[in-house]
Formats: C-alpha cells, structure tokens, sequence
C-alpha cells in the first residue's frame, strides 16, 4: 500500500492524529483498561469484542477480524480507497501532500475521484438549466409543488432539458472522456454507435454522500407519459441501498434529536424538510438494506418509519423492520392514510400534524401486532398460530432479554395464550438465528490457529526493538511456520535494519492483504505479561519455535529418506539418515 505516497508522509499523517478521536467520532467507544472497547462496525455482535488501542493507534475485533490503522479503518468504514483515505486525514491533519500534478499521484488518483468530478460538473450544469429562461415552466412546476427557490438551491436541484446530448457537449467541452461519462452513468450508448444523455426533461434531484460527494442522480419526470422516476444506475461510487438521500444535510439533527424519521421518496424528504422537519433521511426504496441501517446507526438507533397506509400494512414490510430489530434499534411506524405520502401530508395539514403522528407513532411490536389482528380471526386456533408465529419472529430479533421476556408476556395477554407456551415457540426459534453468530466465530476461528509463541514473538518485538536482535540471533524468519507470521517479521526486520519506524500503525501500511495485518493487530492486543514474566515468557517462546522448526526438519527428512529408499538411491540415503541422527542430537 504505500509506496505511492512516500513513507515518511504517511508517518506524519498518523503521527499527528488521533485513532480514539477519528473512531469515536463514528461509534461511542468505553475505556476498557489501557484501551477502548466498542461493539464491532463490521459485524453484528452482542458484547464488545471491537478494541482500539492509542497507545499503539491501531485497532482489532475478536469477533470478526477486521483490524488496521487509521486509514483502513475509512477505507472500511466510509469504503474509501487508500488514496482517499489518504487525502482525508493529511487534510484532517494539516500535512500537505506532493501536489495533485505530480505523475506519482495522479496516478494514484482513483478512478472514484474522477467519477466524483464528474458528476459535480453535471450538477452544477443541471443546475444552471434552472436557471434558464427556458426552464421557466419547471421553476413553476417546482413552485407548485411547494418548493420554495431557496430550497431548491440548498439542494442544488437541476433540470435535464429535452434533447439528446446537451450534457454531452457540455462535458466534453471540459475535456471528459465519453467512457468517463458512461461510467458515470450520465450517459447511453446508442445501437448505431455514439450516446445519448440518460437524462431529458426531467428534474434532477442530485444525490450526496455524507462527505458532500455528489455520487449519482434521481430525475423526476414532467412529461406524465413517461416513468415518474429515474434514477442513475449501479456504478463504483453509486449502489443502491448504500446510501441515504438527505443524510448529508440532516446527520447533524438525526444526532441532535437521536431519532431519524425515514420516509421513500426526494420529495418525501424535502417538504418536511424544508418545512422544518430536519431529523429525517429517505430511504430510496420500500426495504431497508442492512448497509443502510448501519449508516443510519452512526448517529441515533431510534427510527420511525413512515409509511403510506397500504405498505405500512404489508407483512413483508413488517418483517424487513425486523432487522432493524436485530441490529438493536428502536423502531416506530407511521401509517399515513392510503395514497397519502409525507410531501402531500406536509403540503396539505402542515408540519405540526405531520409531527404530531410521528409524535404518536406505535412501537413496531404494537402496530405489528396490530395488523395482525385485523387479519387473522382470532377466535379460532390457527388464526391464533398465525398471528403468534409471525409476532415470535419480531420478537425473537430483540437481543435484551428482558425485552423478550416483557413482549412475550405481551403476546401471551394479547391472544390469550399461556406465557410457557410462547416462551416454548420462542425457543424452538432460537437456533435459527445461532448460524450467523457462528459464522462470524468460525472466520475468528482461522487466526488463533497460529502458533501463539510465533504471535508472542511478534508482539515482543514491537514491544521493545531490543528484543529484535536478541531473538534474530536466535531464529529467523523463515523459522516461523505460519507464512503470515513469517511476512510480519521479515518486513518488520528490513524496516529495522534500515532504521525506519517499525511503530505497528505504520507498519501496516506495508500489508494489503487482511489475514497478515490481522494477525499484527492481534499479537498486540494478546493479554499483557507481568514484568517478570517477560523473560521467561519470551525464552519459552523461542524454544517453542526452535522445536517446531527440528520438528518440520525431522518430518520433511522423514519424507526424503522414504522417497530415497523406494527409488534404491543408497548413497542419498545414507547421507539423509546421517543428517537425520545430527538433527536428533541436536533436539537433545
Ligand atoms: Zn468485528
């Protein structure tokens, strides 16, 4: 990884920030001995297993791995590329870079960068056409709608005029390639050979990143003949059910108010907004993704769902909430009134109103439940299976135990059925949700077979460069058994050798595979060793490895020796079988 950006850069980069600041700054983390301890971001877990050391500035999760340093943590978390990552934090700390023109770096200059450019440079020509004199039905269009000029503006809404290659000519015209624009998305390729504009008469409604990227573009239709909406397709820095519209303007208020108000459509979003409703972000889609939830998760776990009434009342709508359950939020519904969505609701009764049902809005439990029952017969027996069947699924989501035991209780009352009886349904249910968790051990599971006198050595030596020599003089990389263990210690030695820092936050830097950077990150974090177990502990180690290595000697001799006897090759059988007695001697 590095390399392209020069070592000592990247040292000063690190130097100067704090890890426990940039991680709190997107999980809450608790001081835990000398380190920190969080529930993982990158998997789903019930007790902490996520540590952030600052006195080492990297960071390593038991449960499921995942471990680095300042930059991979947003390379991870906010799926930047390394130079990205990069730019972020020497900006963050003040550290200037070599200049962008510099053949070094433009090279390095991802293909997302330029996709970014890109779609800023169709922003803001979407942008101007709203501007233009013959956009003057579409600001009426939008004036109509309840737009007011300055919220079009904060959203930096566009209009995509009729015709087939405006935006083309406009981005050639600063010198962007057409496999560029395609990528982009922006564009079409035609069947004859050439493009056309994805976007025509449309009003576009761009959308962003939470870092103010502009990463791809929904577009609203004014002629009525034609799908309302459109949006651009999958590219590599668009996917959708990544990303929240709204959420780079509201993230401050979600956090705030520690509720996020989630409706479907950009309009949906904007009136409320606009209206003064600011805690909210739009989901883009009926279905919450997982990514989706975790991105919302950074700033508050209390959700409330808005819904027009007929989706609200679906079952499968329902049990997508579940999930929300699952990753430990606290989840609300709104059902509006059929065919009526947030922007109409806020355009007809007012903000207050629309406050006042989220005000109101039933647990997802309640409003489940129901549902329900206005669907299933609840005096007769298998009406009541159902309705206890579908309710066990929620309620199984919940973690707390206490939670399941209080609903349980709940749907015990409700449907008057015996509390043992729920709580036995409920735990038949249980195993199906334990693969998961054991998935994630199992990947856990492929690092502690390392040879934990191999992992110790590594965390002696990043400990106290003295050590290095000392145990040098005594084995050598190759020595090691584990290949990744052996990378960690031969990298670690040539930085050595050539007086660099081994200071493991930049030691990784030189790994882009996972399992190598994985395996650093959790020698450091083994337990601690009193001061006078040091010694002992460390010779123990080396004399474990030593053993290890007459072992593979012995066995990888064993294997000559058989091979040499069946091809009848006496004189290299001899001189194996010698070797073989010299190795045993020397066990001794
Ligand atoms: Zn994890």
């Amino acid at each position: 990884m590095a390399g392209r950006i020069p070592e000592n850069i990247l040292e000063d980069i690190l130097g100067r920030l704090d890890l426990v600041e940039l991680i709190s700054g997107y999980i809450p983390l608790k001081k835990s001995g000398r380190n920190f301890k969080a529930n993982c971001p990158f998997h789903h877990e019930k007790t902490a297993s996520f540590m952030v050391s600052p006195d080492r500035q990297i960071y390593h999760c038991f449960g499921c791995g995942e471990s680095g340093n300042a930059f991979k943590f947003l390379m991870r978390h906010e799926r930047m590329d390394f130079p990205e990552a990069v730019e972020l934090l020497a900006k963050k700390a003040g550290v200037n870079l070599p200049k962008q023109d510099s053949p070094e770096v433009s090279r390095a200059a991802s293909l997302s960068s330029q996709l970014y450019k890109v779609n800023e440079l169709a922003v803001s020509f979407y942008e101007n056409n709203l501007y233009a004199e013959s956009a003057a039905a579409t600001r009426e269009y939008l004036s109509k709608r309840g737009i007011s000029p300055k919220t079009a503006k904060e959203f930096h809404l566009g209009f995509a005029a009729s015709g087939w290659d405006h935006l083309i000519n406009f981005l050639r015209l600063k010198n962007i390639s057409l496999a560029l624009m395609e990528k982009a998305g922006l564009i079409l390729p035609k069947e004859g050979g050439g493009y056309y504009d994805r976007f025509r008469n449309r009003i576009i409604f761009p959308v962003f990143d939470i870092r103010l990227r502009p990463i791809g573009f929904g577009a609203r239709v004014l002629d009525k003949s034609l799908p309302k909406y459109l949006n651009s397709p999958e590219t590599p820095v668009y996917t959708k059910g990544r990303n929240l519209f709204g959420l780079n303007l509201s993230k401050d208020c979600i956090r705030d108010a520690d509720s996020a108000i989630i409706v479907e459509g950009y309009l949906d979003f904007i009136i409320p907004y606009q209206e003064g409703i600011k805690n909210i972000v739009a989901s883009q889609g009926t279905a919450l993704t997982l990514e989706q939830i975790r991105l919302l998760k950074r700033y508050t776990n209390k959700a409330v769902m808005v819904y027009d009434g007929d989706t609200a009342g679906q079952i499968a709508t329902l049990r997508s909430l579940d999930m929300l359950i699952e990753e430990g939020m606290n989840v609300k519904i709104v059902p509006l009134p059929k065919g009526l969505d947030p922007d109409a609701l806020v355009r007809l009764k007012g903000a207050a109103s629309f406050k006042e049902m989220i005000d109101q809005a039933a647990g997802l439990f309640d409003y489940k439940l129901e549902v329900l029952k206005s669907r299933h017969d609840m005096k007769e027996a298998h009406g009541k299976s159902r309705i206890a069947s579908e309710m066990l699924l929620t309620i199984n989501k919940f973690d707390n135990a206490i939670l399941r035991a209080e609903y349980s209780k709940r749907l015990s009352e409700e449907i008057n059925i015996p509390e043992n009886c729920i709580l036995e349904e409920l735990n038949k249910l249980k195993p199906n949700t334990l693969p998961q968790e054991k998935l994630s051990s199992s990947i856990a599971g492929s690092t502690p077979l390392i040879n934990p006198a191999e992992k110790m050595l590594i965390k002696f030596m990043l400990e106290e460069k003295e050590l290095i020599e000392k145990i040098m003089g005594e084995l050598e990389p190759a020595d090691f058994q584990d290949t990744r263990t052996a990378k960690v210690v031969s990298i670690m030695l040539d930085l050595f050798s050539r007086g660099k820092s081994i200071a493991p936050s930049l030691l990784l830097n030189y790994f882009s595979e996972d399992d190598a950077s994985q395996l650093l990150c959790e020698s450091i974090f083994m337990p601690e060793l009193l001061e006078e177990e040091r010694e002992k502990a460390l010779n123990d180690c080396i004399r474990r490895i030593k053993v290890e290595r007459l072992k593979s000697r012995r066995e990888r001799l064993h294997v000559q020796i058989k091979s040499a006897q069946s091809s009848g090759d006496e004189k290299r059988l001899s001189g194996l079988i010698r070797e073989f007695h010299e190795l045993i001697k020397k066990g001794d």
